[in-house]
């Protein structure tokens, strides 16, 4: 089988799906190919928090801290566009419930006041709560919360339902999506992308590569390599009796998120480590990251520390080595475009929507140049 498209997306992640759907919006021909199954790797595993307020800097063991000020406008761009899709996909599972971030020490306060600073300047709505009004808000807060920053943008789509429905939404409109078949080859005839599998070839002018973890092996394809590590993190869920939590809560020095879902689950995330990634088979978990999170919970929320763990799973994530996320066309690669990196969930409407702009010859809104694909090149050495 031999396909001629204007688009071929590599990967049926939620980067992928919202990006298929927003070129067929534009017009594009897009074939979506997947290497399994749609939604199974970092999409379908993650807390799928919406990071509206400023992300904190560090996941657990994390080396190098994003610099979280400098995402503020993608994060109110995004959270337009969550809304929008919402207007016209159905079945998305978004959650804009609000949320809290808390700070226990007053270094933490401090980090509060400054991001809440940031925020005002992004046009990004959040309010400084001492502890008390804290806990009068949500009684469920412990008594070694100092201050916490209220965001009403922030919440959470269903991971098990935002990614398909996107992907349902631009099948529907006309884009073609190929589970189960892994993309083997890239290669570049004039001005054309031929990309081969084992279910047939395709025929491109842009190829639009957003297969999270395995970002890197698929532009090594077409002779570029990239300096992107994959990592796995683990998530856990408690058991609790309907409407508990009514809200998302992190933490401004940690990482910590909880919320609950609407099968009435207490979902734990907040960045902790799995064990290693592994290219086929999903990383182990870590007893240490359980202990971790679940005292961040007996912590902050103690009137839930003794719910019953339900559930411990882990999925896998990108990661760039300045922890910002990666969007553009690659340089050595004329028409092979990447987006990606860790908060990519939240990021999905927007990676989508540039995308959609570039391979259409526009310029962004946003300044994306910090996040130029070519940072990550490693030149060949002589
Ligand atoms: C536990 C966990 C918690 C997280 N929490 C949050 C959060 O709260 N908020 C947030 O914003 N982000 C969070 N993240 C990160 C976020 O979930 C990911 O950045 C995002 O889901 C990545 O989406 P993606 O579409 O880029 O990649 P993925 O969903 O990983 O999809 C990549 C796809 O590429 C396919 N593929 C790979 N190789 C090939 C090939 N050769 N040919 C064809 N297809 C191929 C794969 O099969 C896969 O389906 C979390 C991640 C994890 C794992």
């Amino acid at each position: 089988m031999r396909s001629e498209v204007d688009v071929v997306v590599i990967g049926a992640g939620i980067v992928g799906a919202a990006t298929a759907l927003a070129l067929t919006r534009a017009g594009s021909r897009v074939a979506v190919l997947d290497r399994t199954l749609p939604n199974t790797a970092g999409s379908g595993t993650t807390a799928g928090n919406l990071h509206i307020q400023t992300i904190h800097t560090r996941r657990p063991g994390q080396g190098t801290a994003v610099d979280v000020e400098q995402l503020l406008p993608f994060q109110k761009s995004t959270s337009s566009l969550w809304n929008t899709l919402d207007e016209t996909v159905p079945g998305l599972g978004l959650n804009r419930c609000g949320g809290f971030m808390v700070a226990e020490t007053e270094e933490q306060v401090h980090a509060l006041i400054t991001k809440h600073r940031w925020e005002r300047a992004a046009g990004i709505p959040t309010e400084v709560l001492s502890g008390d009004e804290a806990r009068q808000a949500l009684p469920l807060l412990g008594p070694s919360v100092q201050a916490a920053t209220w965001c009403p943008w922030d919440g959470f789509a269903e991971p098990d339902l935002a990614g398909p429905a996107l992907l349902r939404q631009a099948a529907a409109e006309g884009a073609s999506v190929h589970p189960s078949t892994p993309v083997t080859g890239l290669t570049r005839d004039g001005d054309a992308w031929t990309v081969s599998t084992n279910g047939g070839t395709w025929i491109a002018p842009v190829v639009i590569d957003v297969a999270g973890p395995w970002m890197a092996p698929i532009a090594a394809l077409a002779g570029v390599s990239l300096d992107l590590v994959p990592t796995s993190l683990q998530m856990h869920s408690l058991d609790a009796a309907p409407r508990t939590l009514e809200v998302l809560v992190q933490h401004v020095g940690e990482g910590m998120s909880i919320k609950q879902n609407r099968t009435g689950r207490l979902v734990l995330g907040g960045g902790w480590p799995a064990g290693a990634f592994h290219d086929s088979e999903t990383a182990p978990s870590r007893s240490d990251s359980t202990t971790g999170n679940l005292e961040q919970i007996r912590r902050l929320l103690p009137a839930l520390g003794d719910n019953a763990l339900l559930d411990t799973w882990t999925g896998p994530v990108v990661t760039t080595p300045d922890e910002m996320p990666v969007i553009g066309e690659l340089a050595a690669a004329s028409g092979l475009f990447v987006a990606g990196g860790t908060y990519s969930f939240t990021f999905a409407p927007l990676w989508g929507h540039i995308l959609t702009e570039l391979v259409h010859g526009r310029k962004p809104e946003l300044d994306i140049s910090a996040f130029s694909p070519d940072r990550l090149v490693h030149l060949p050495t002589h």
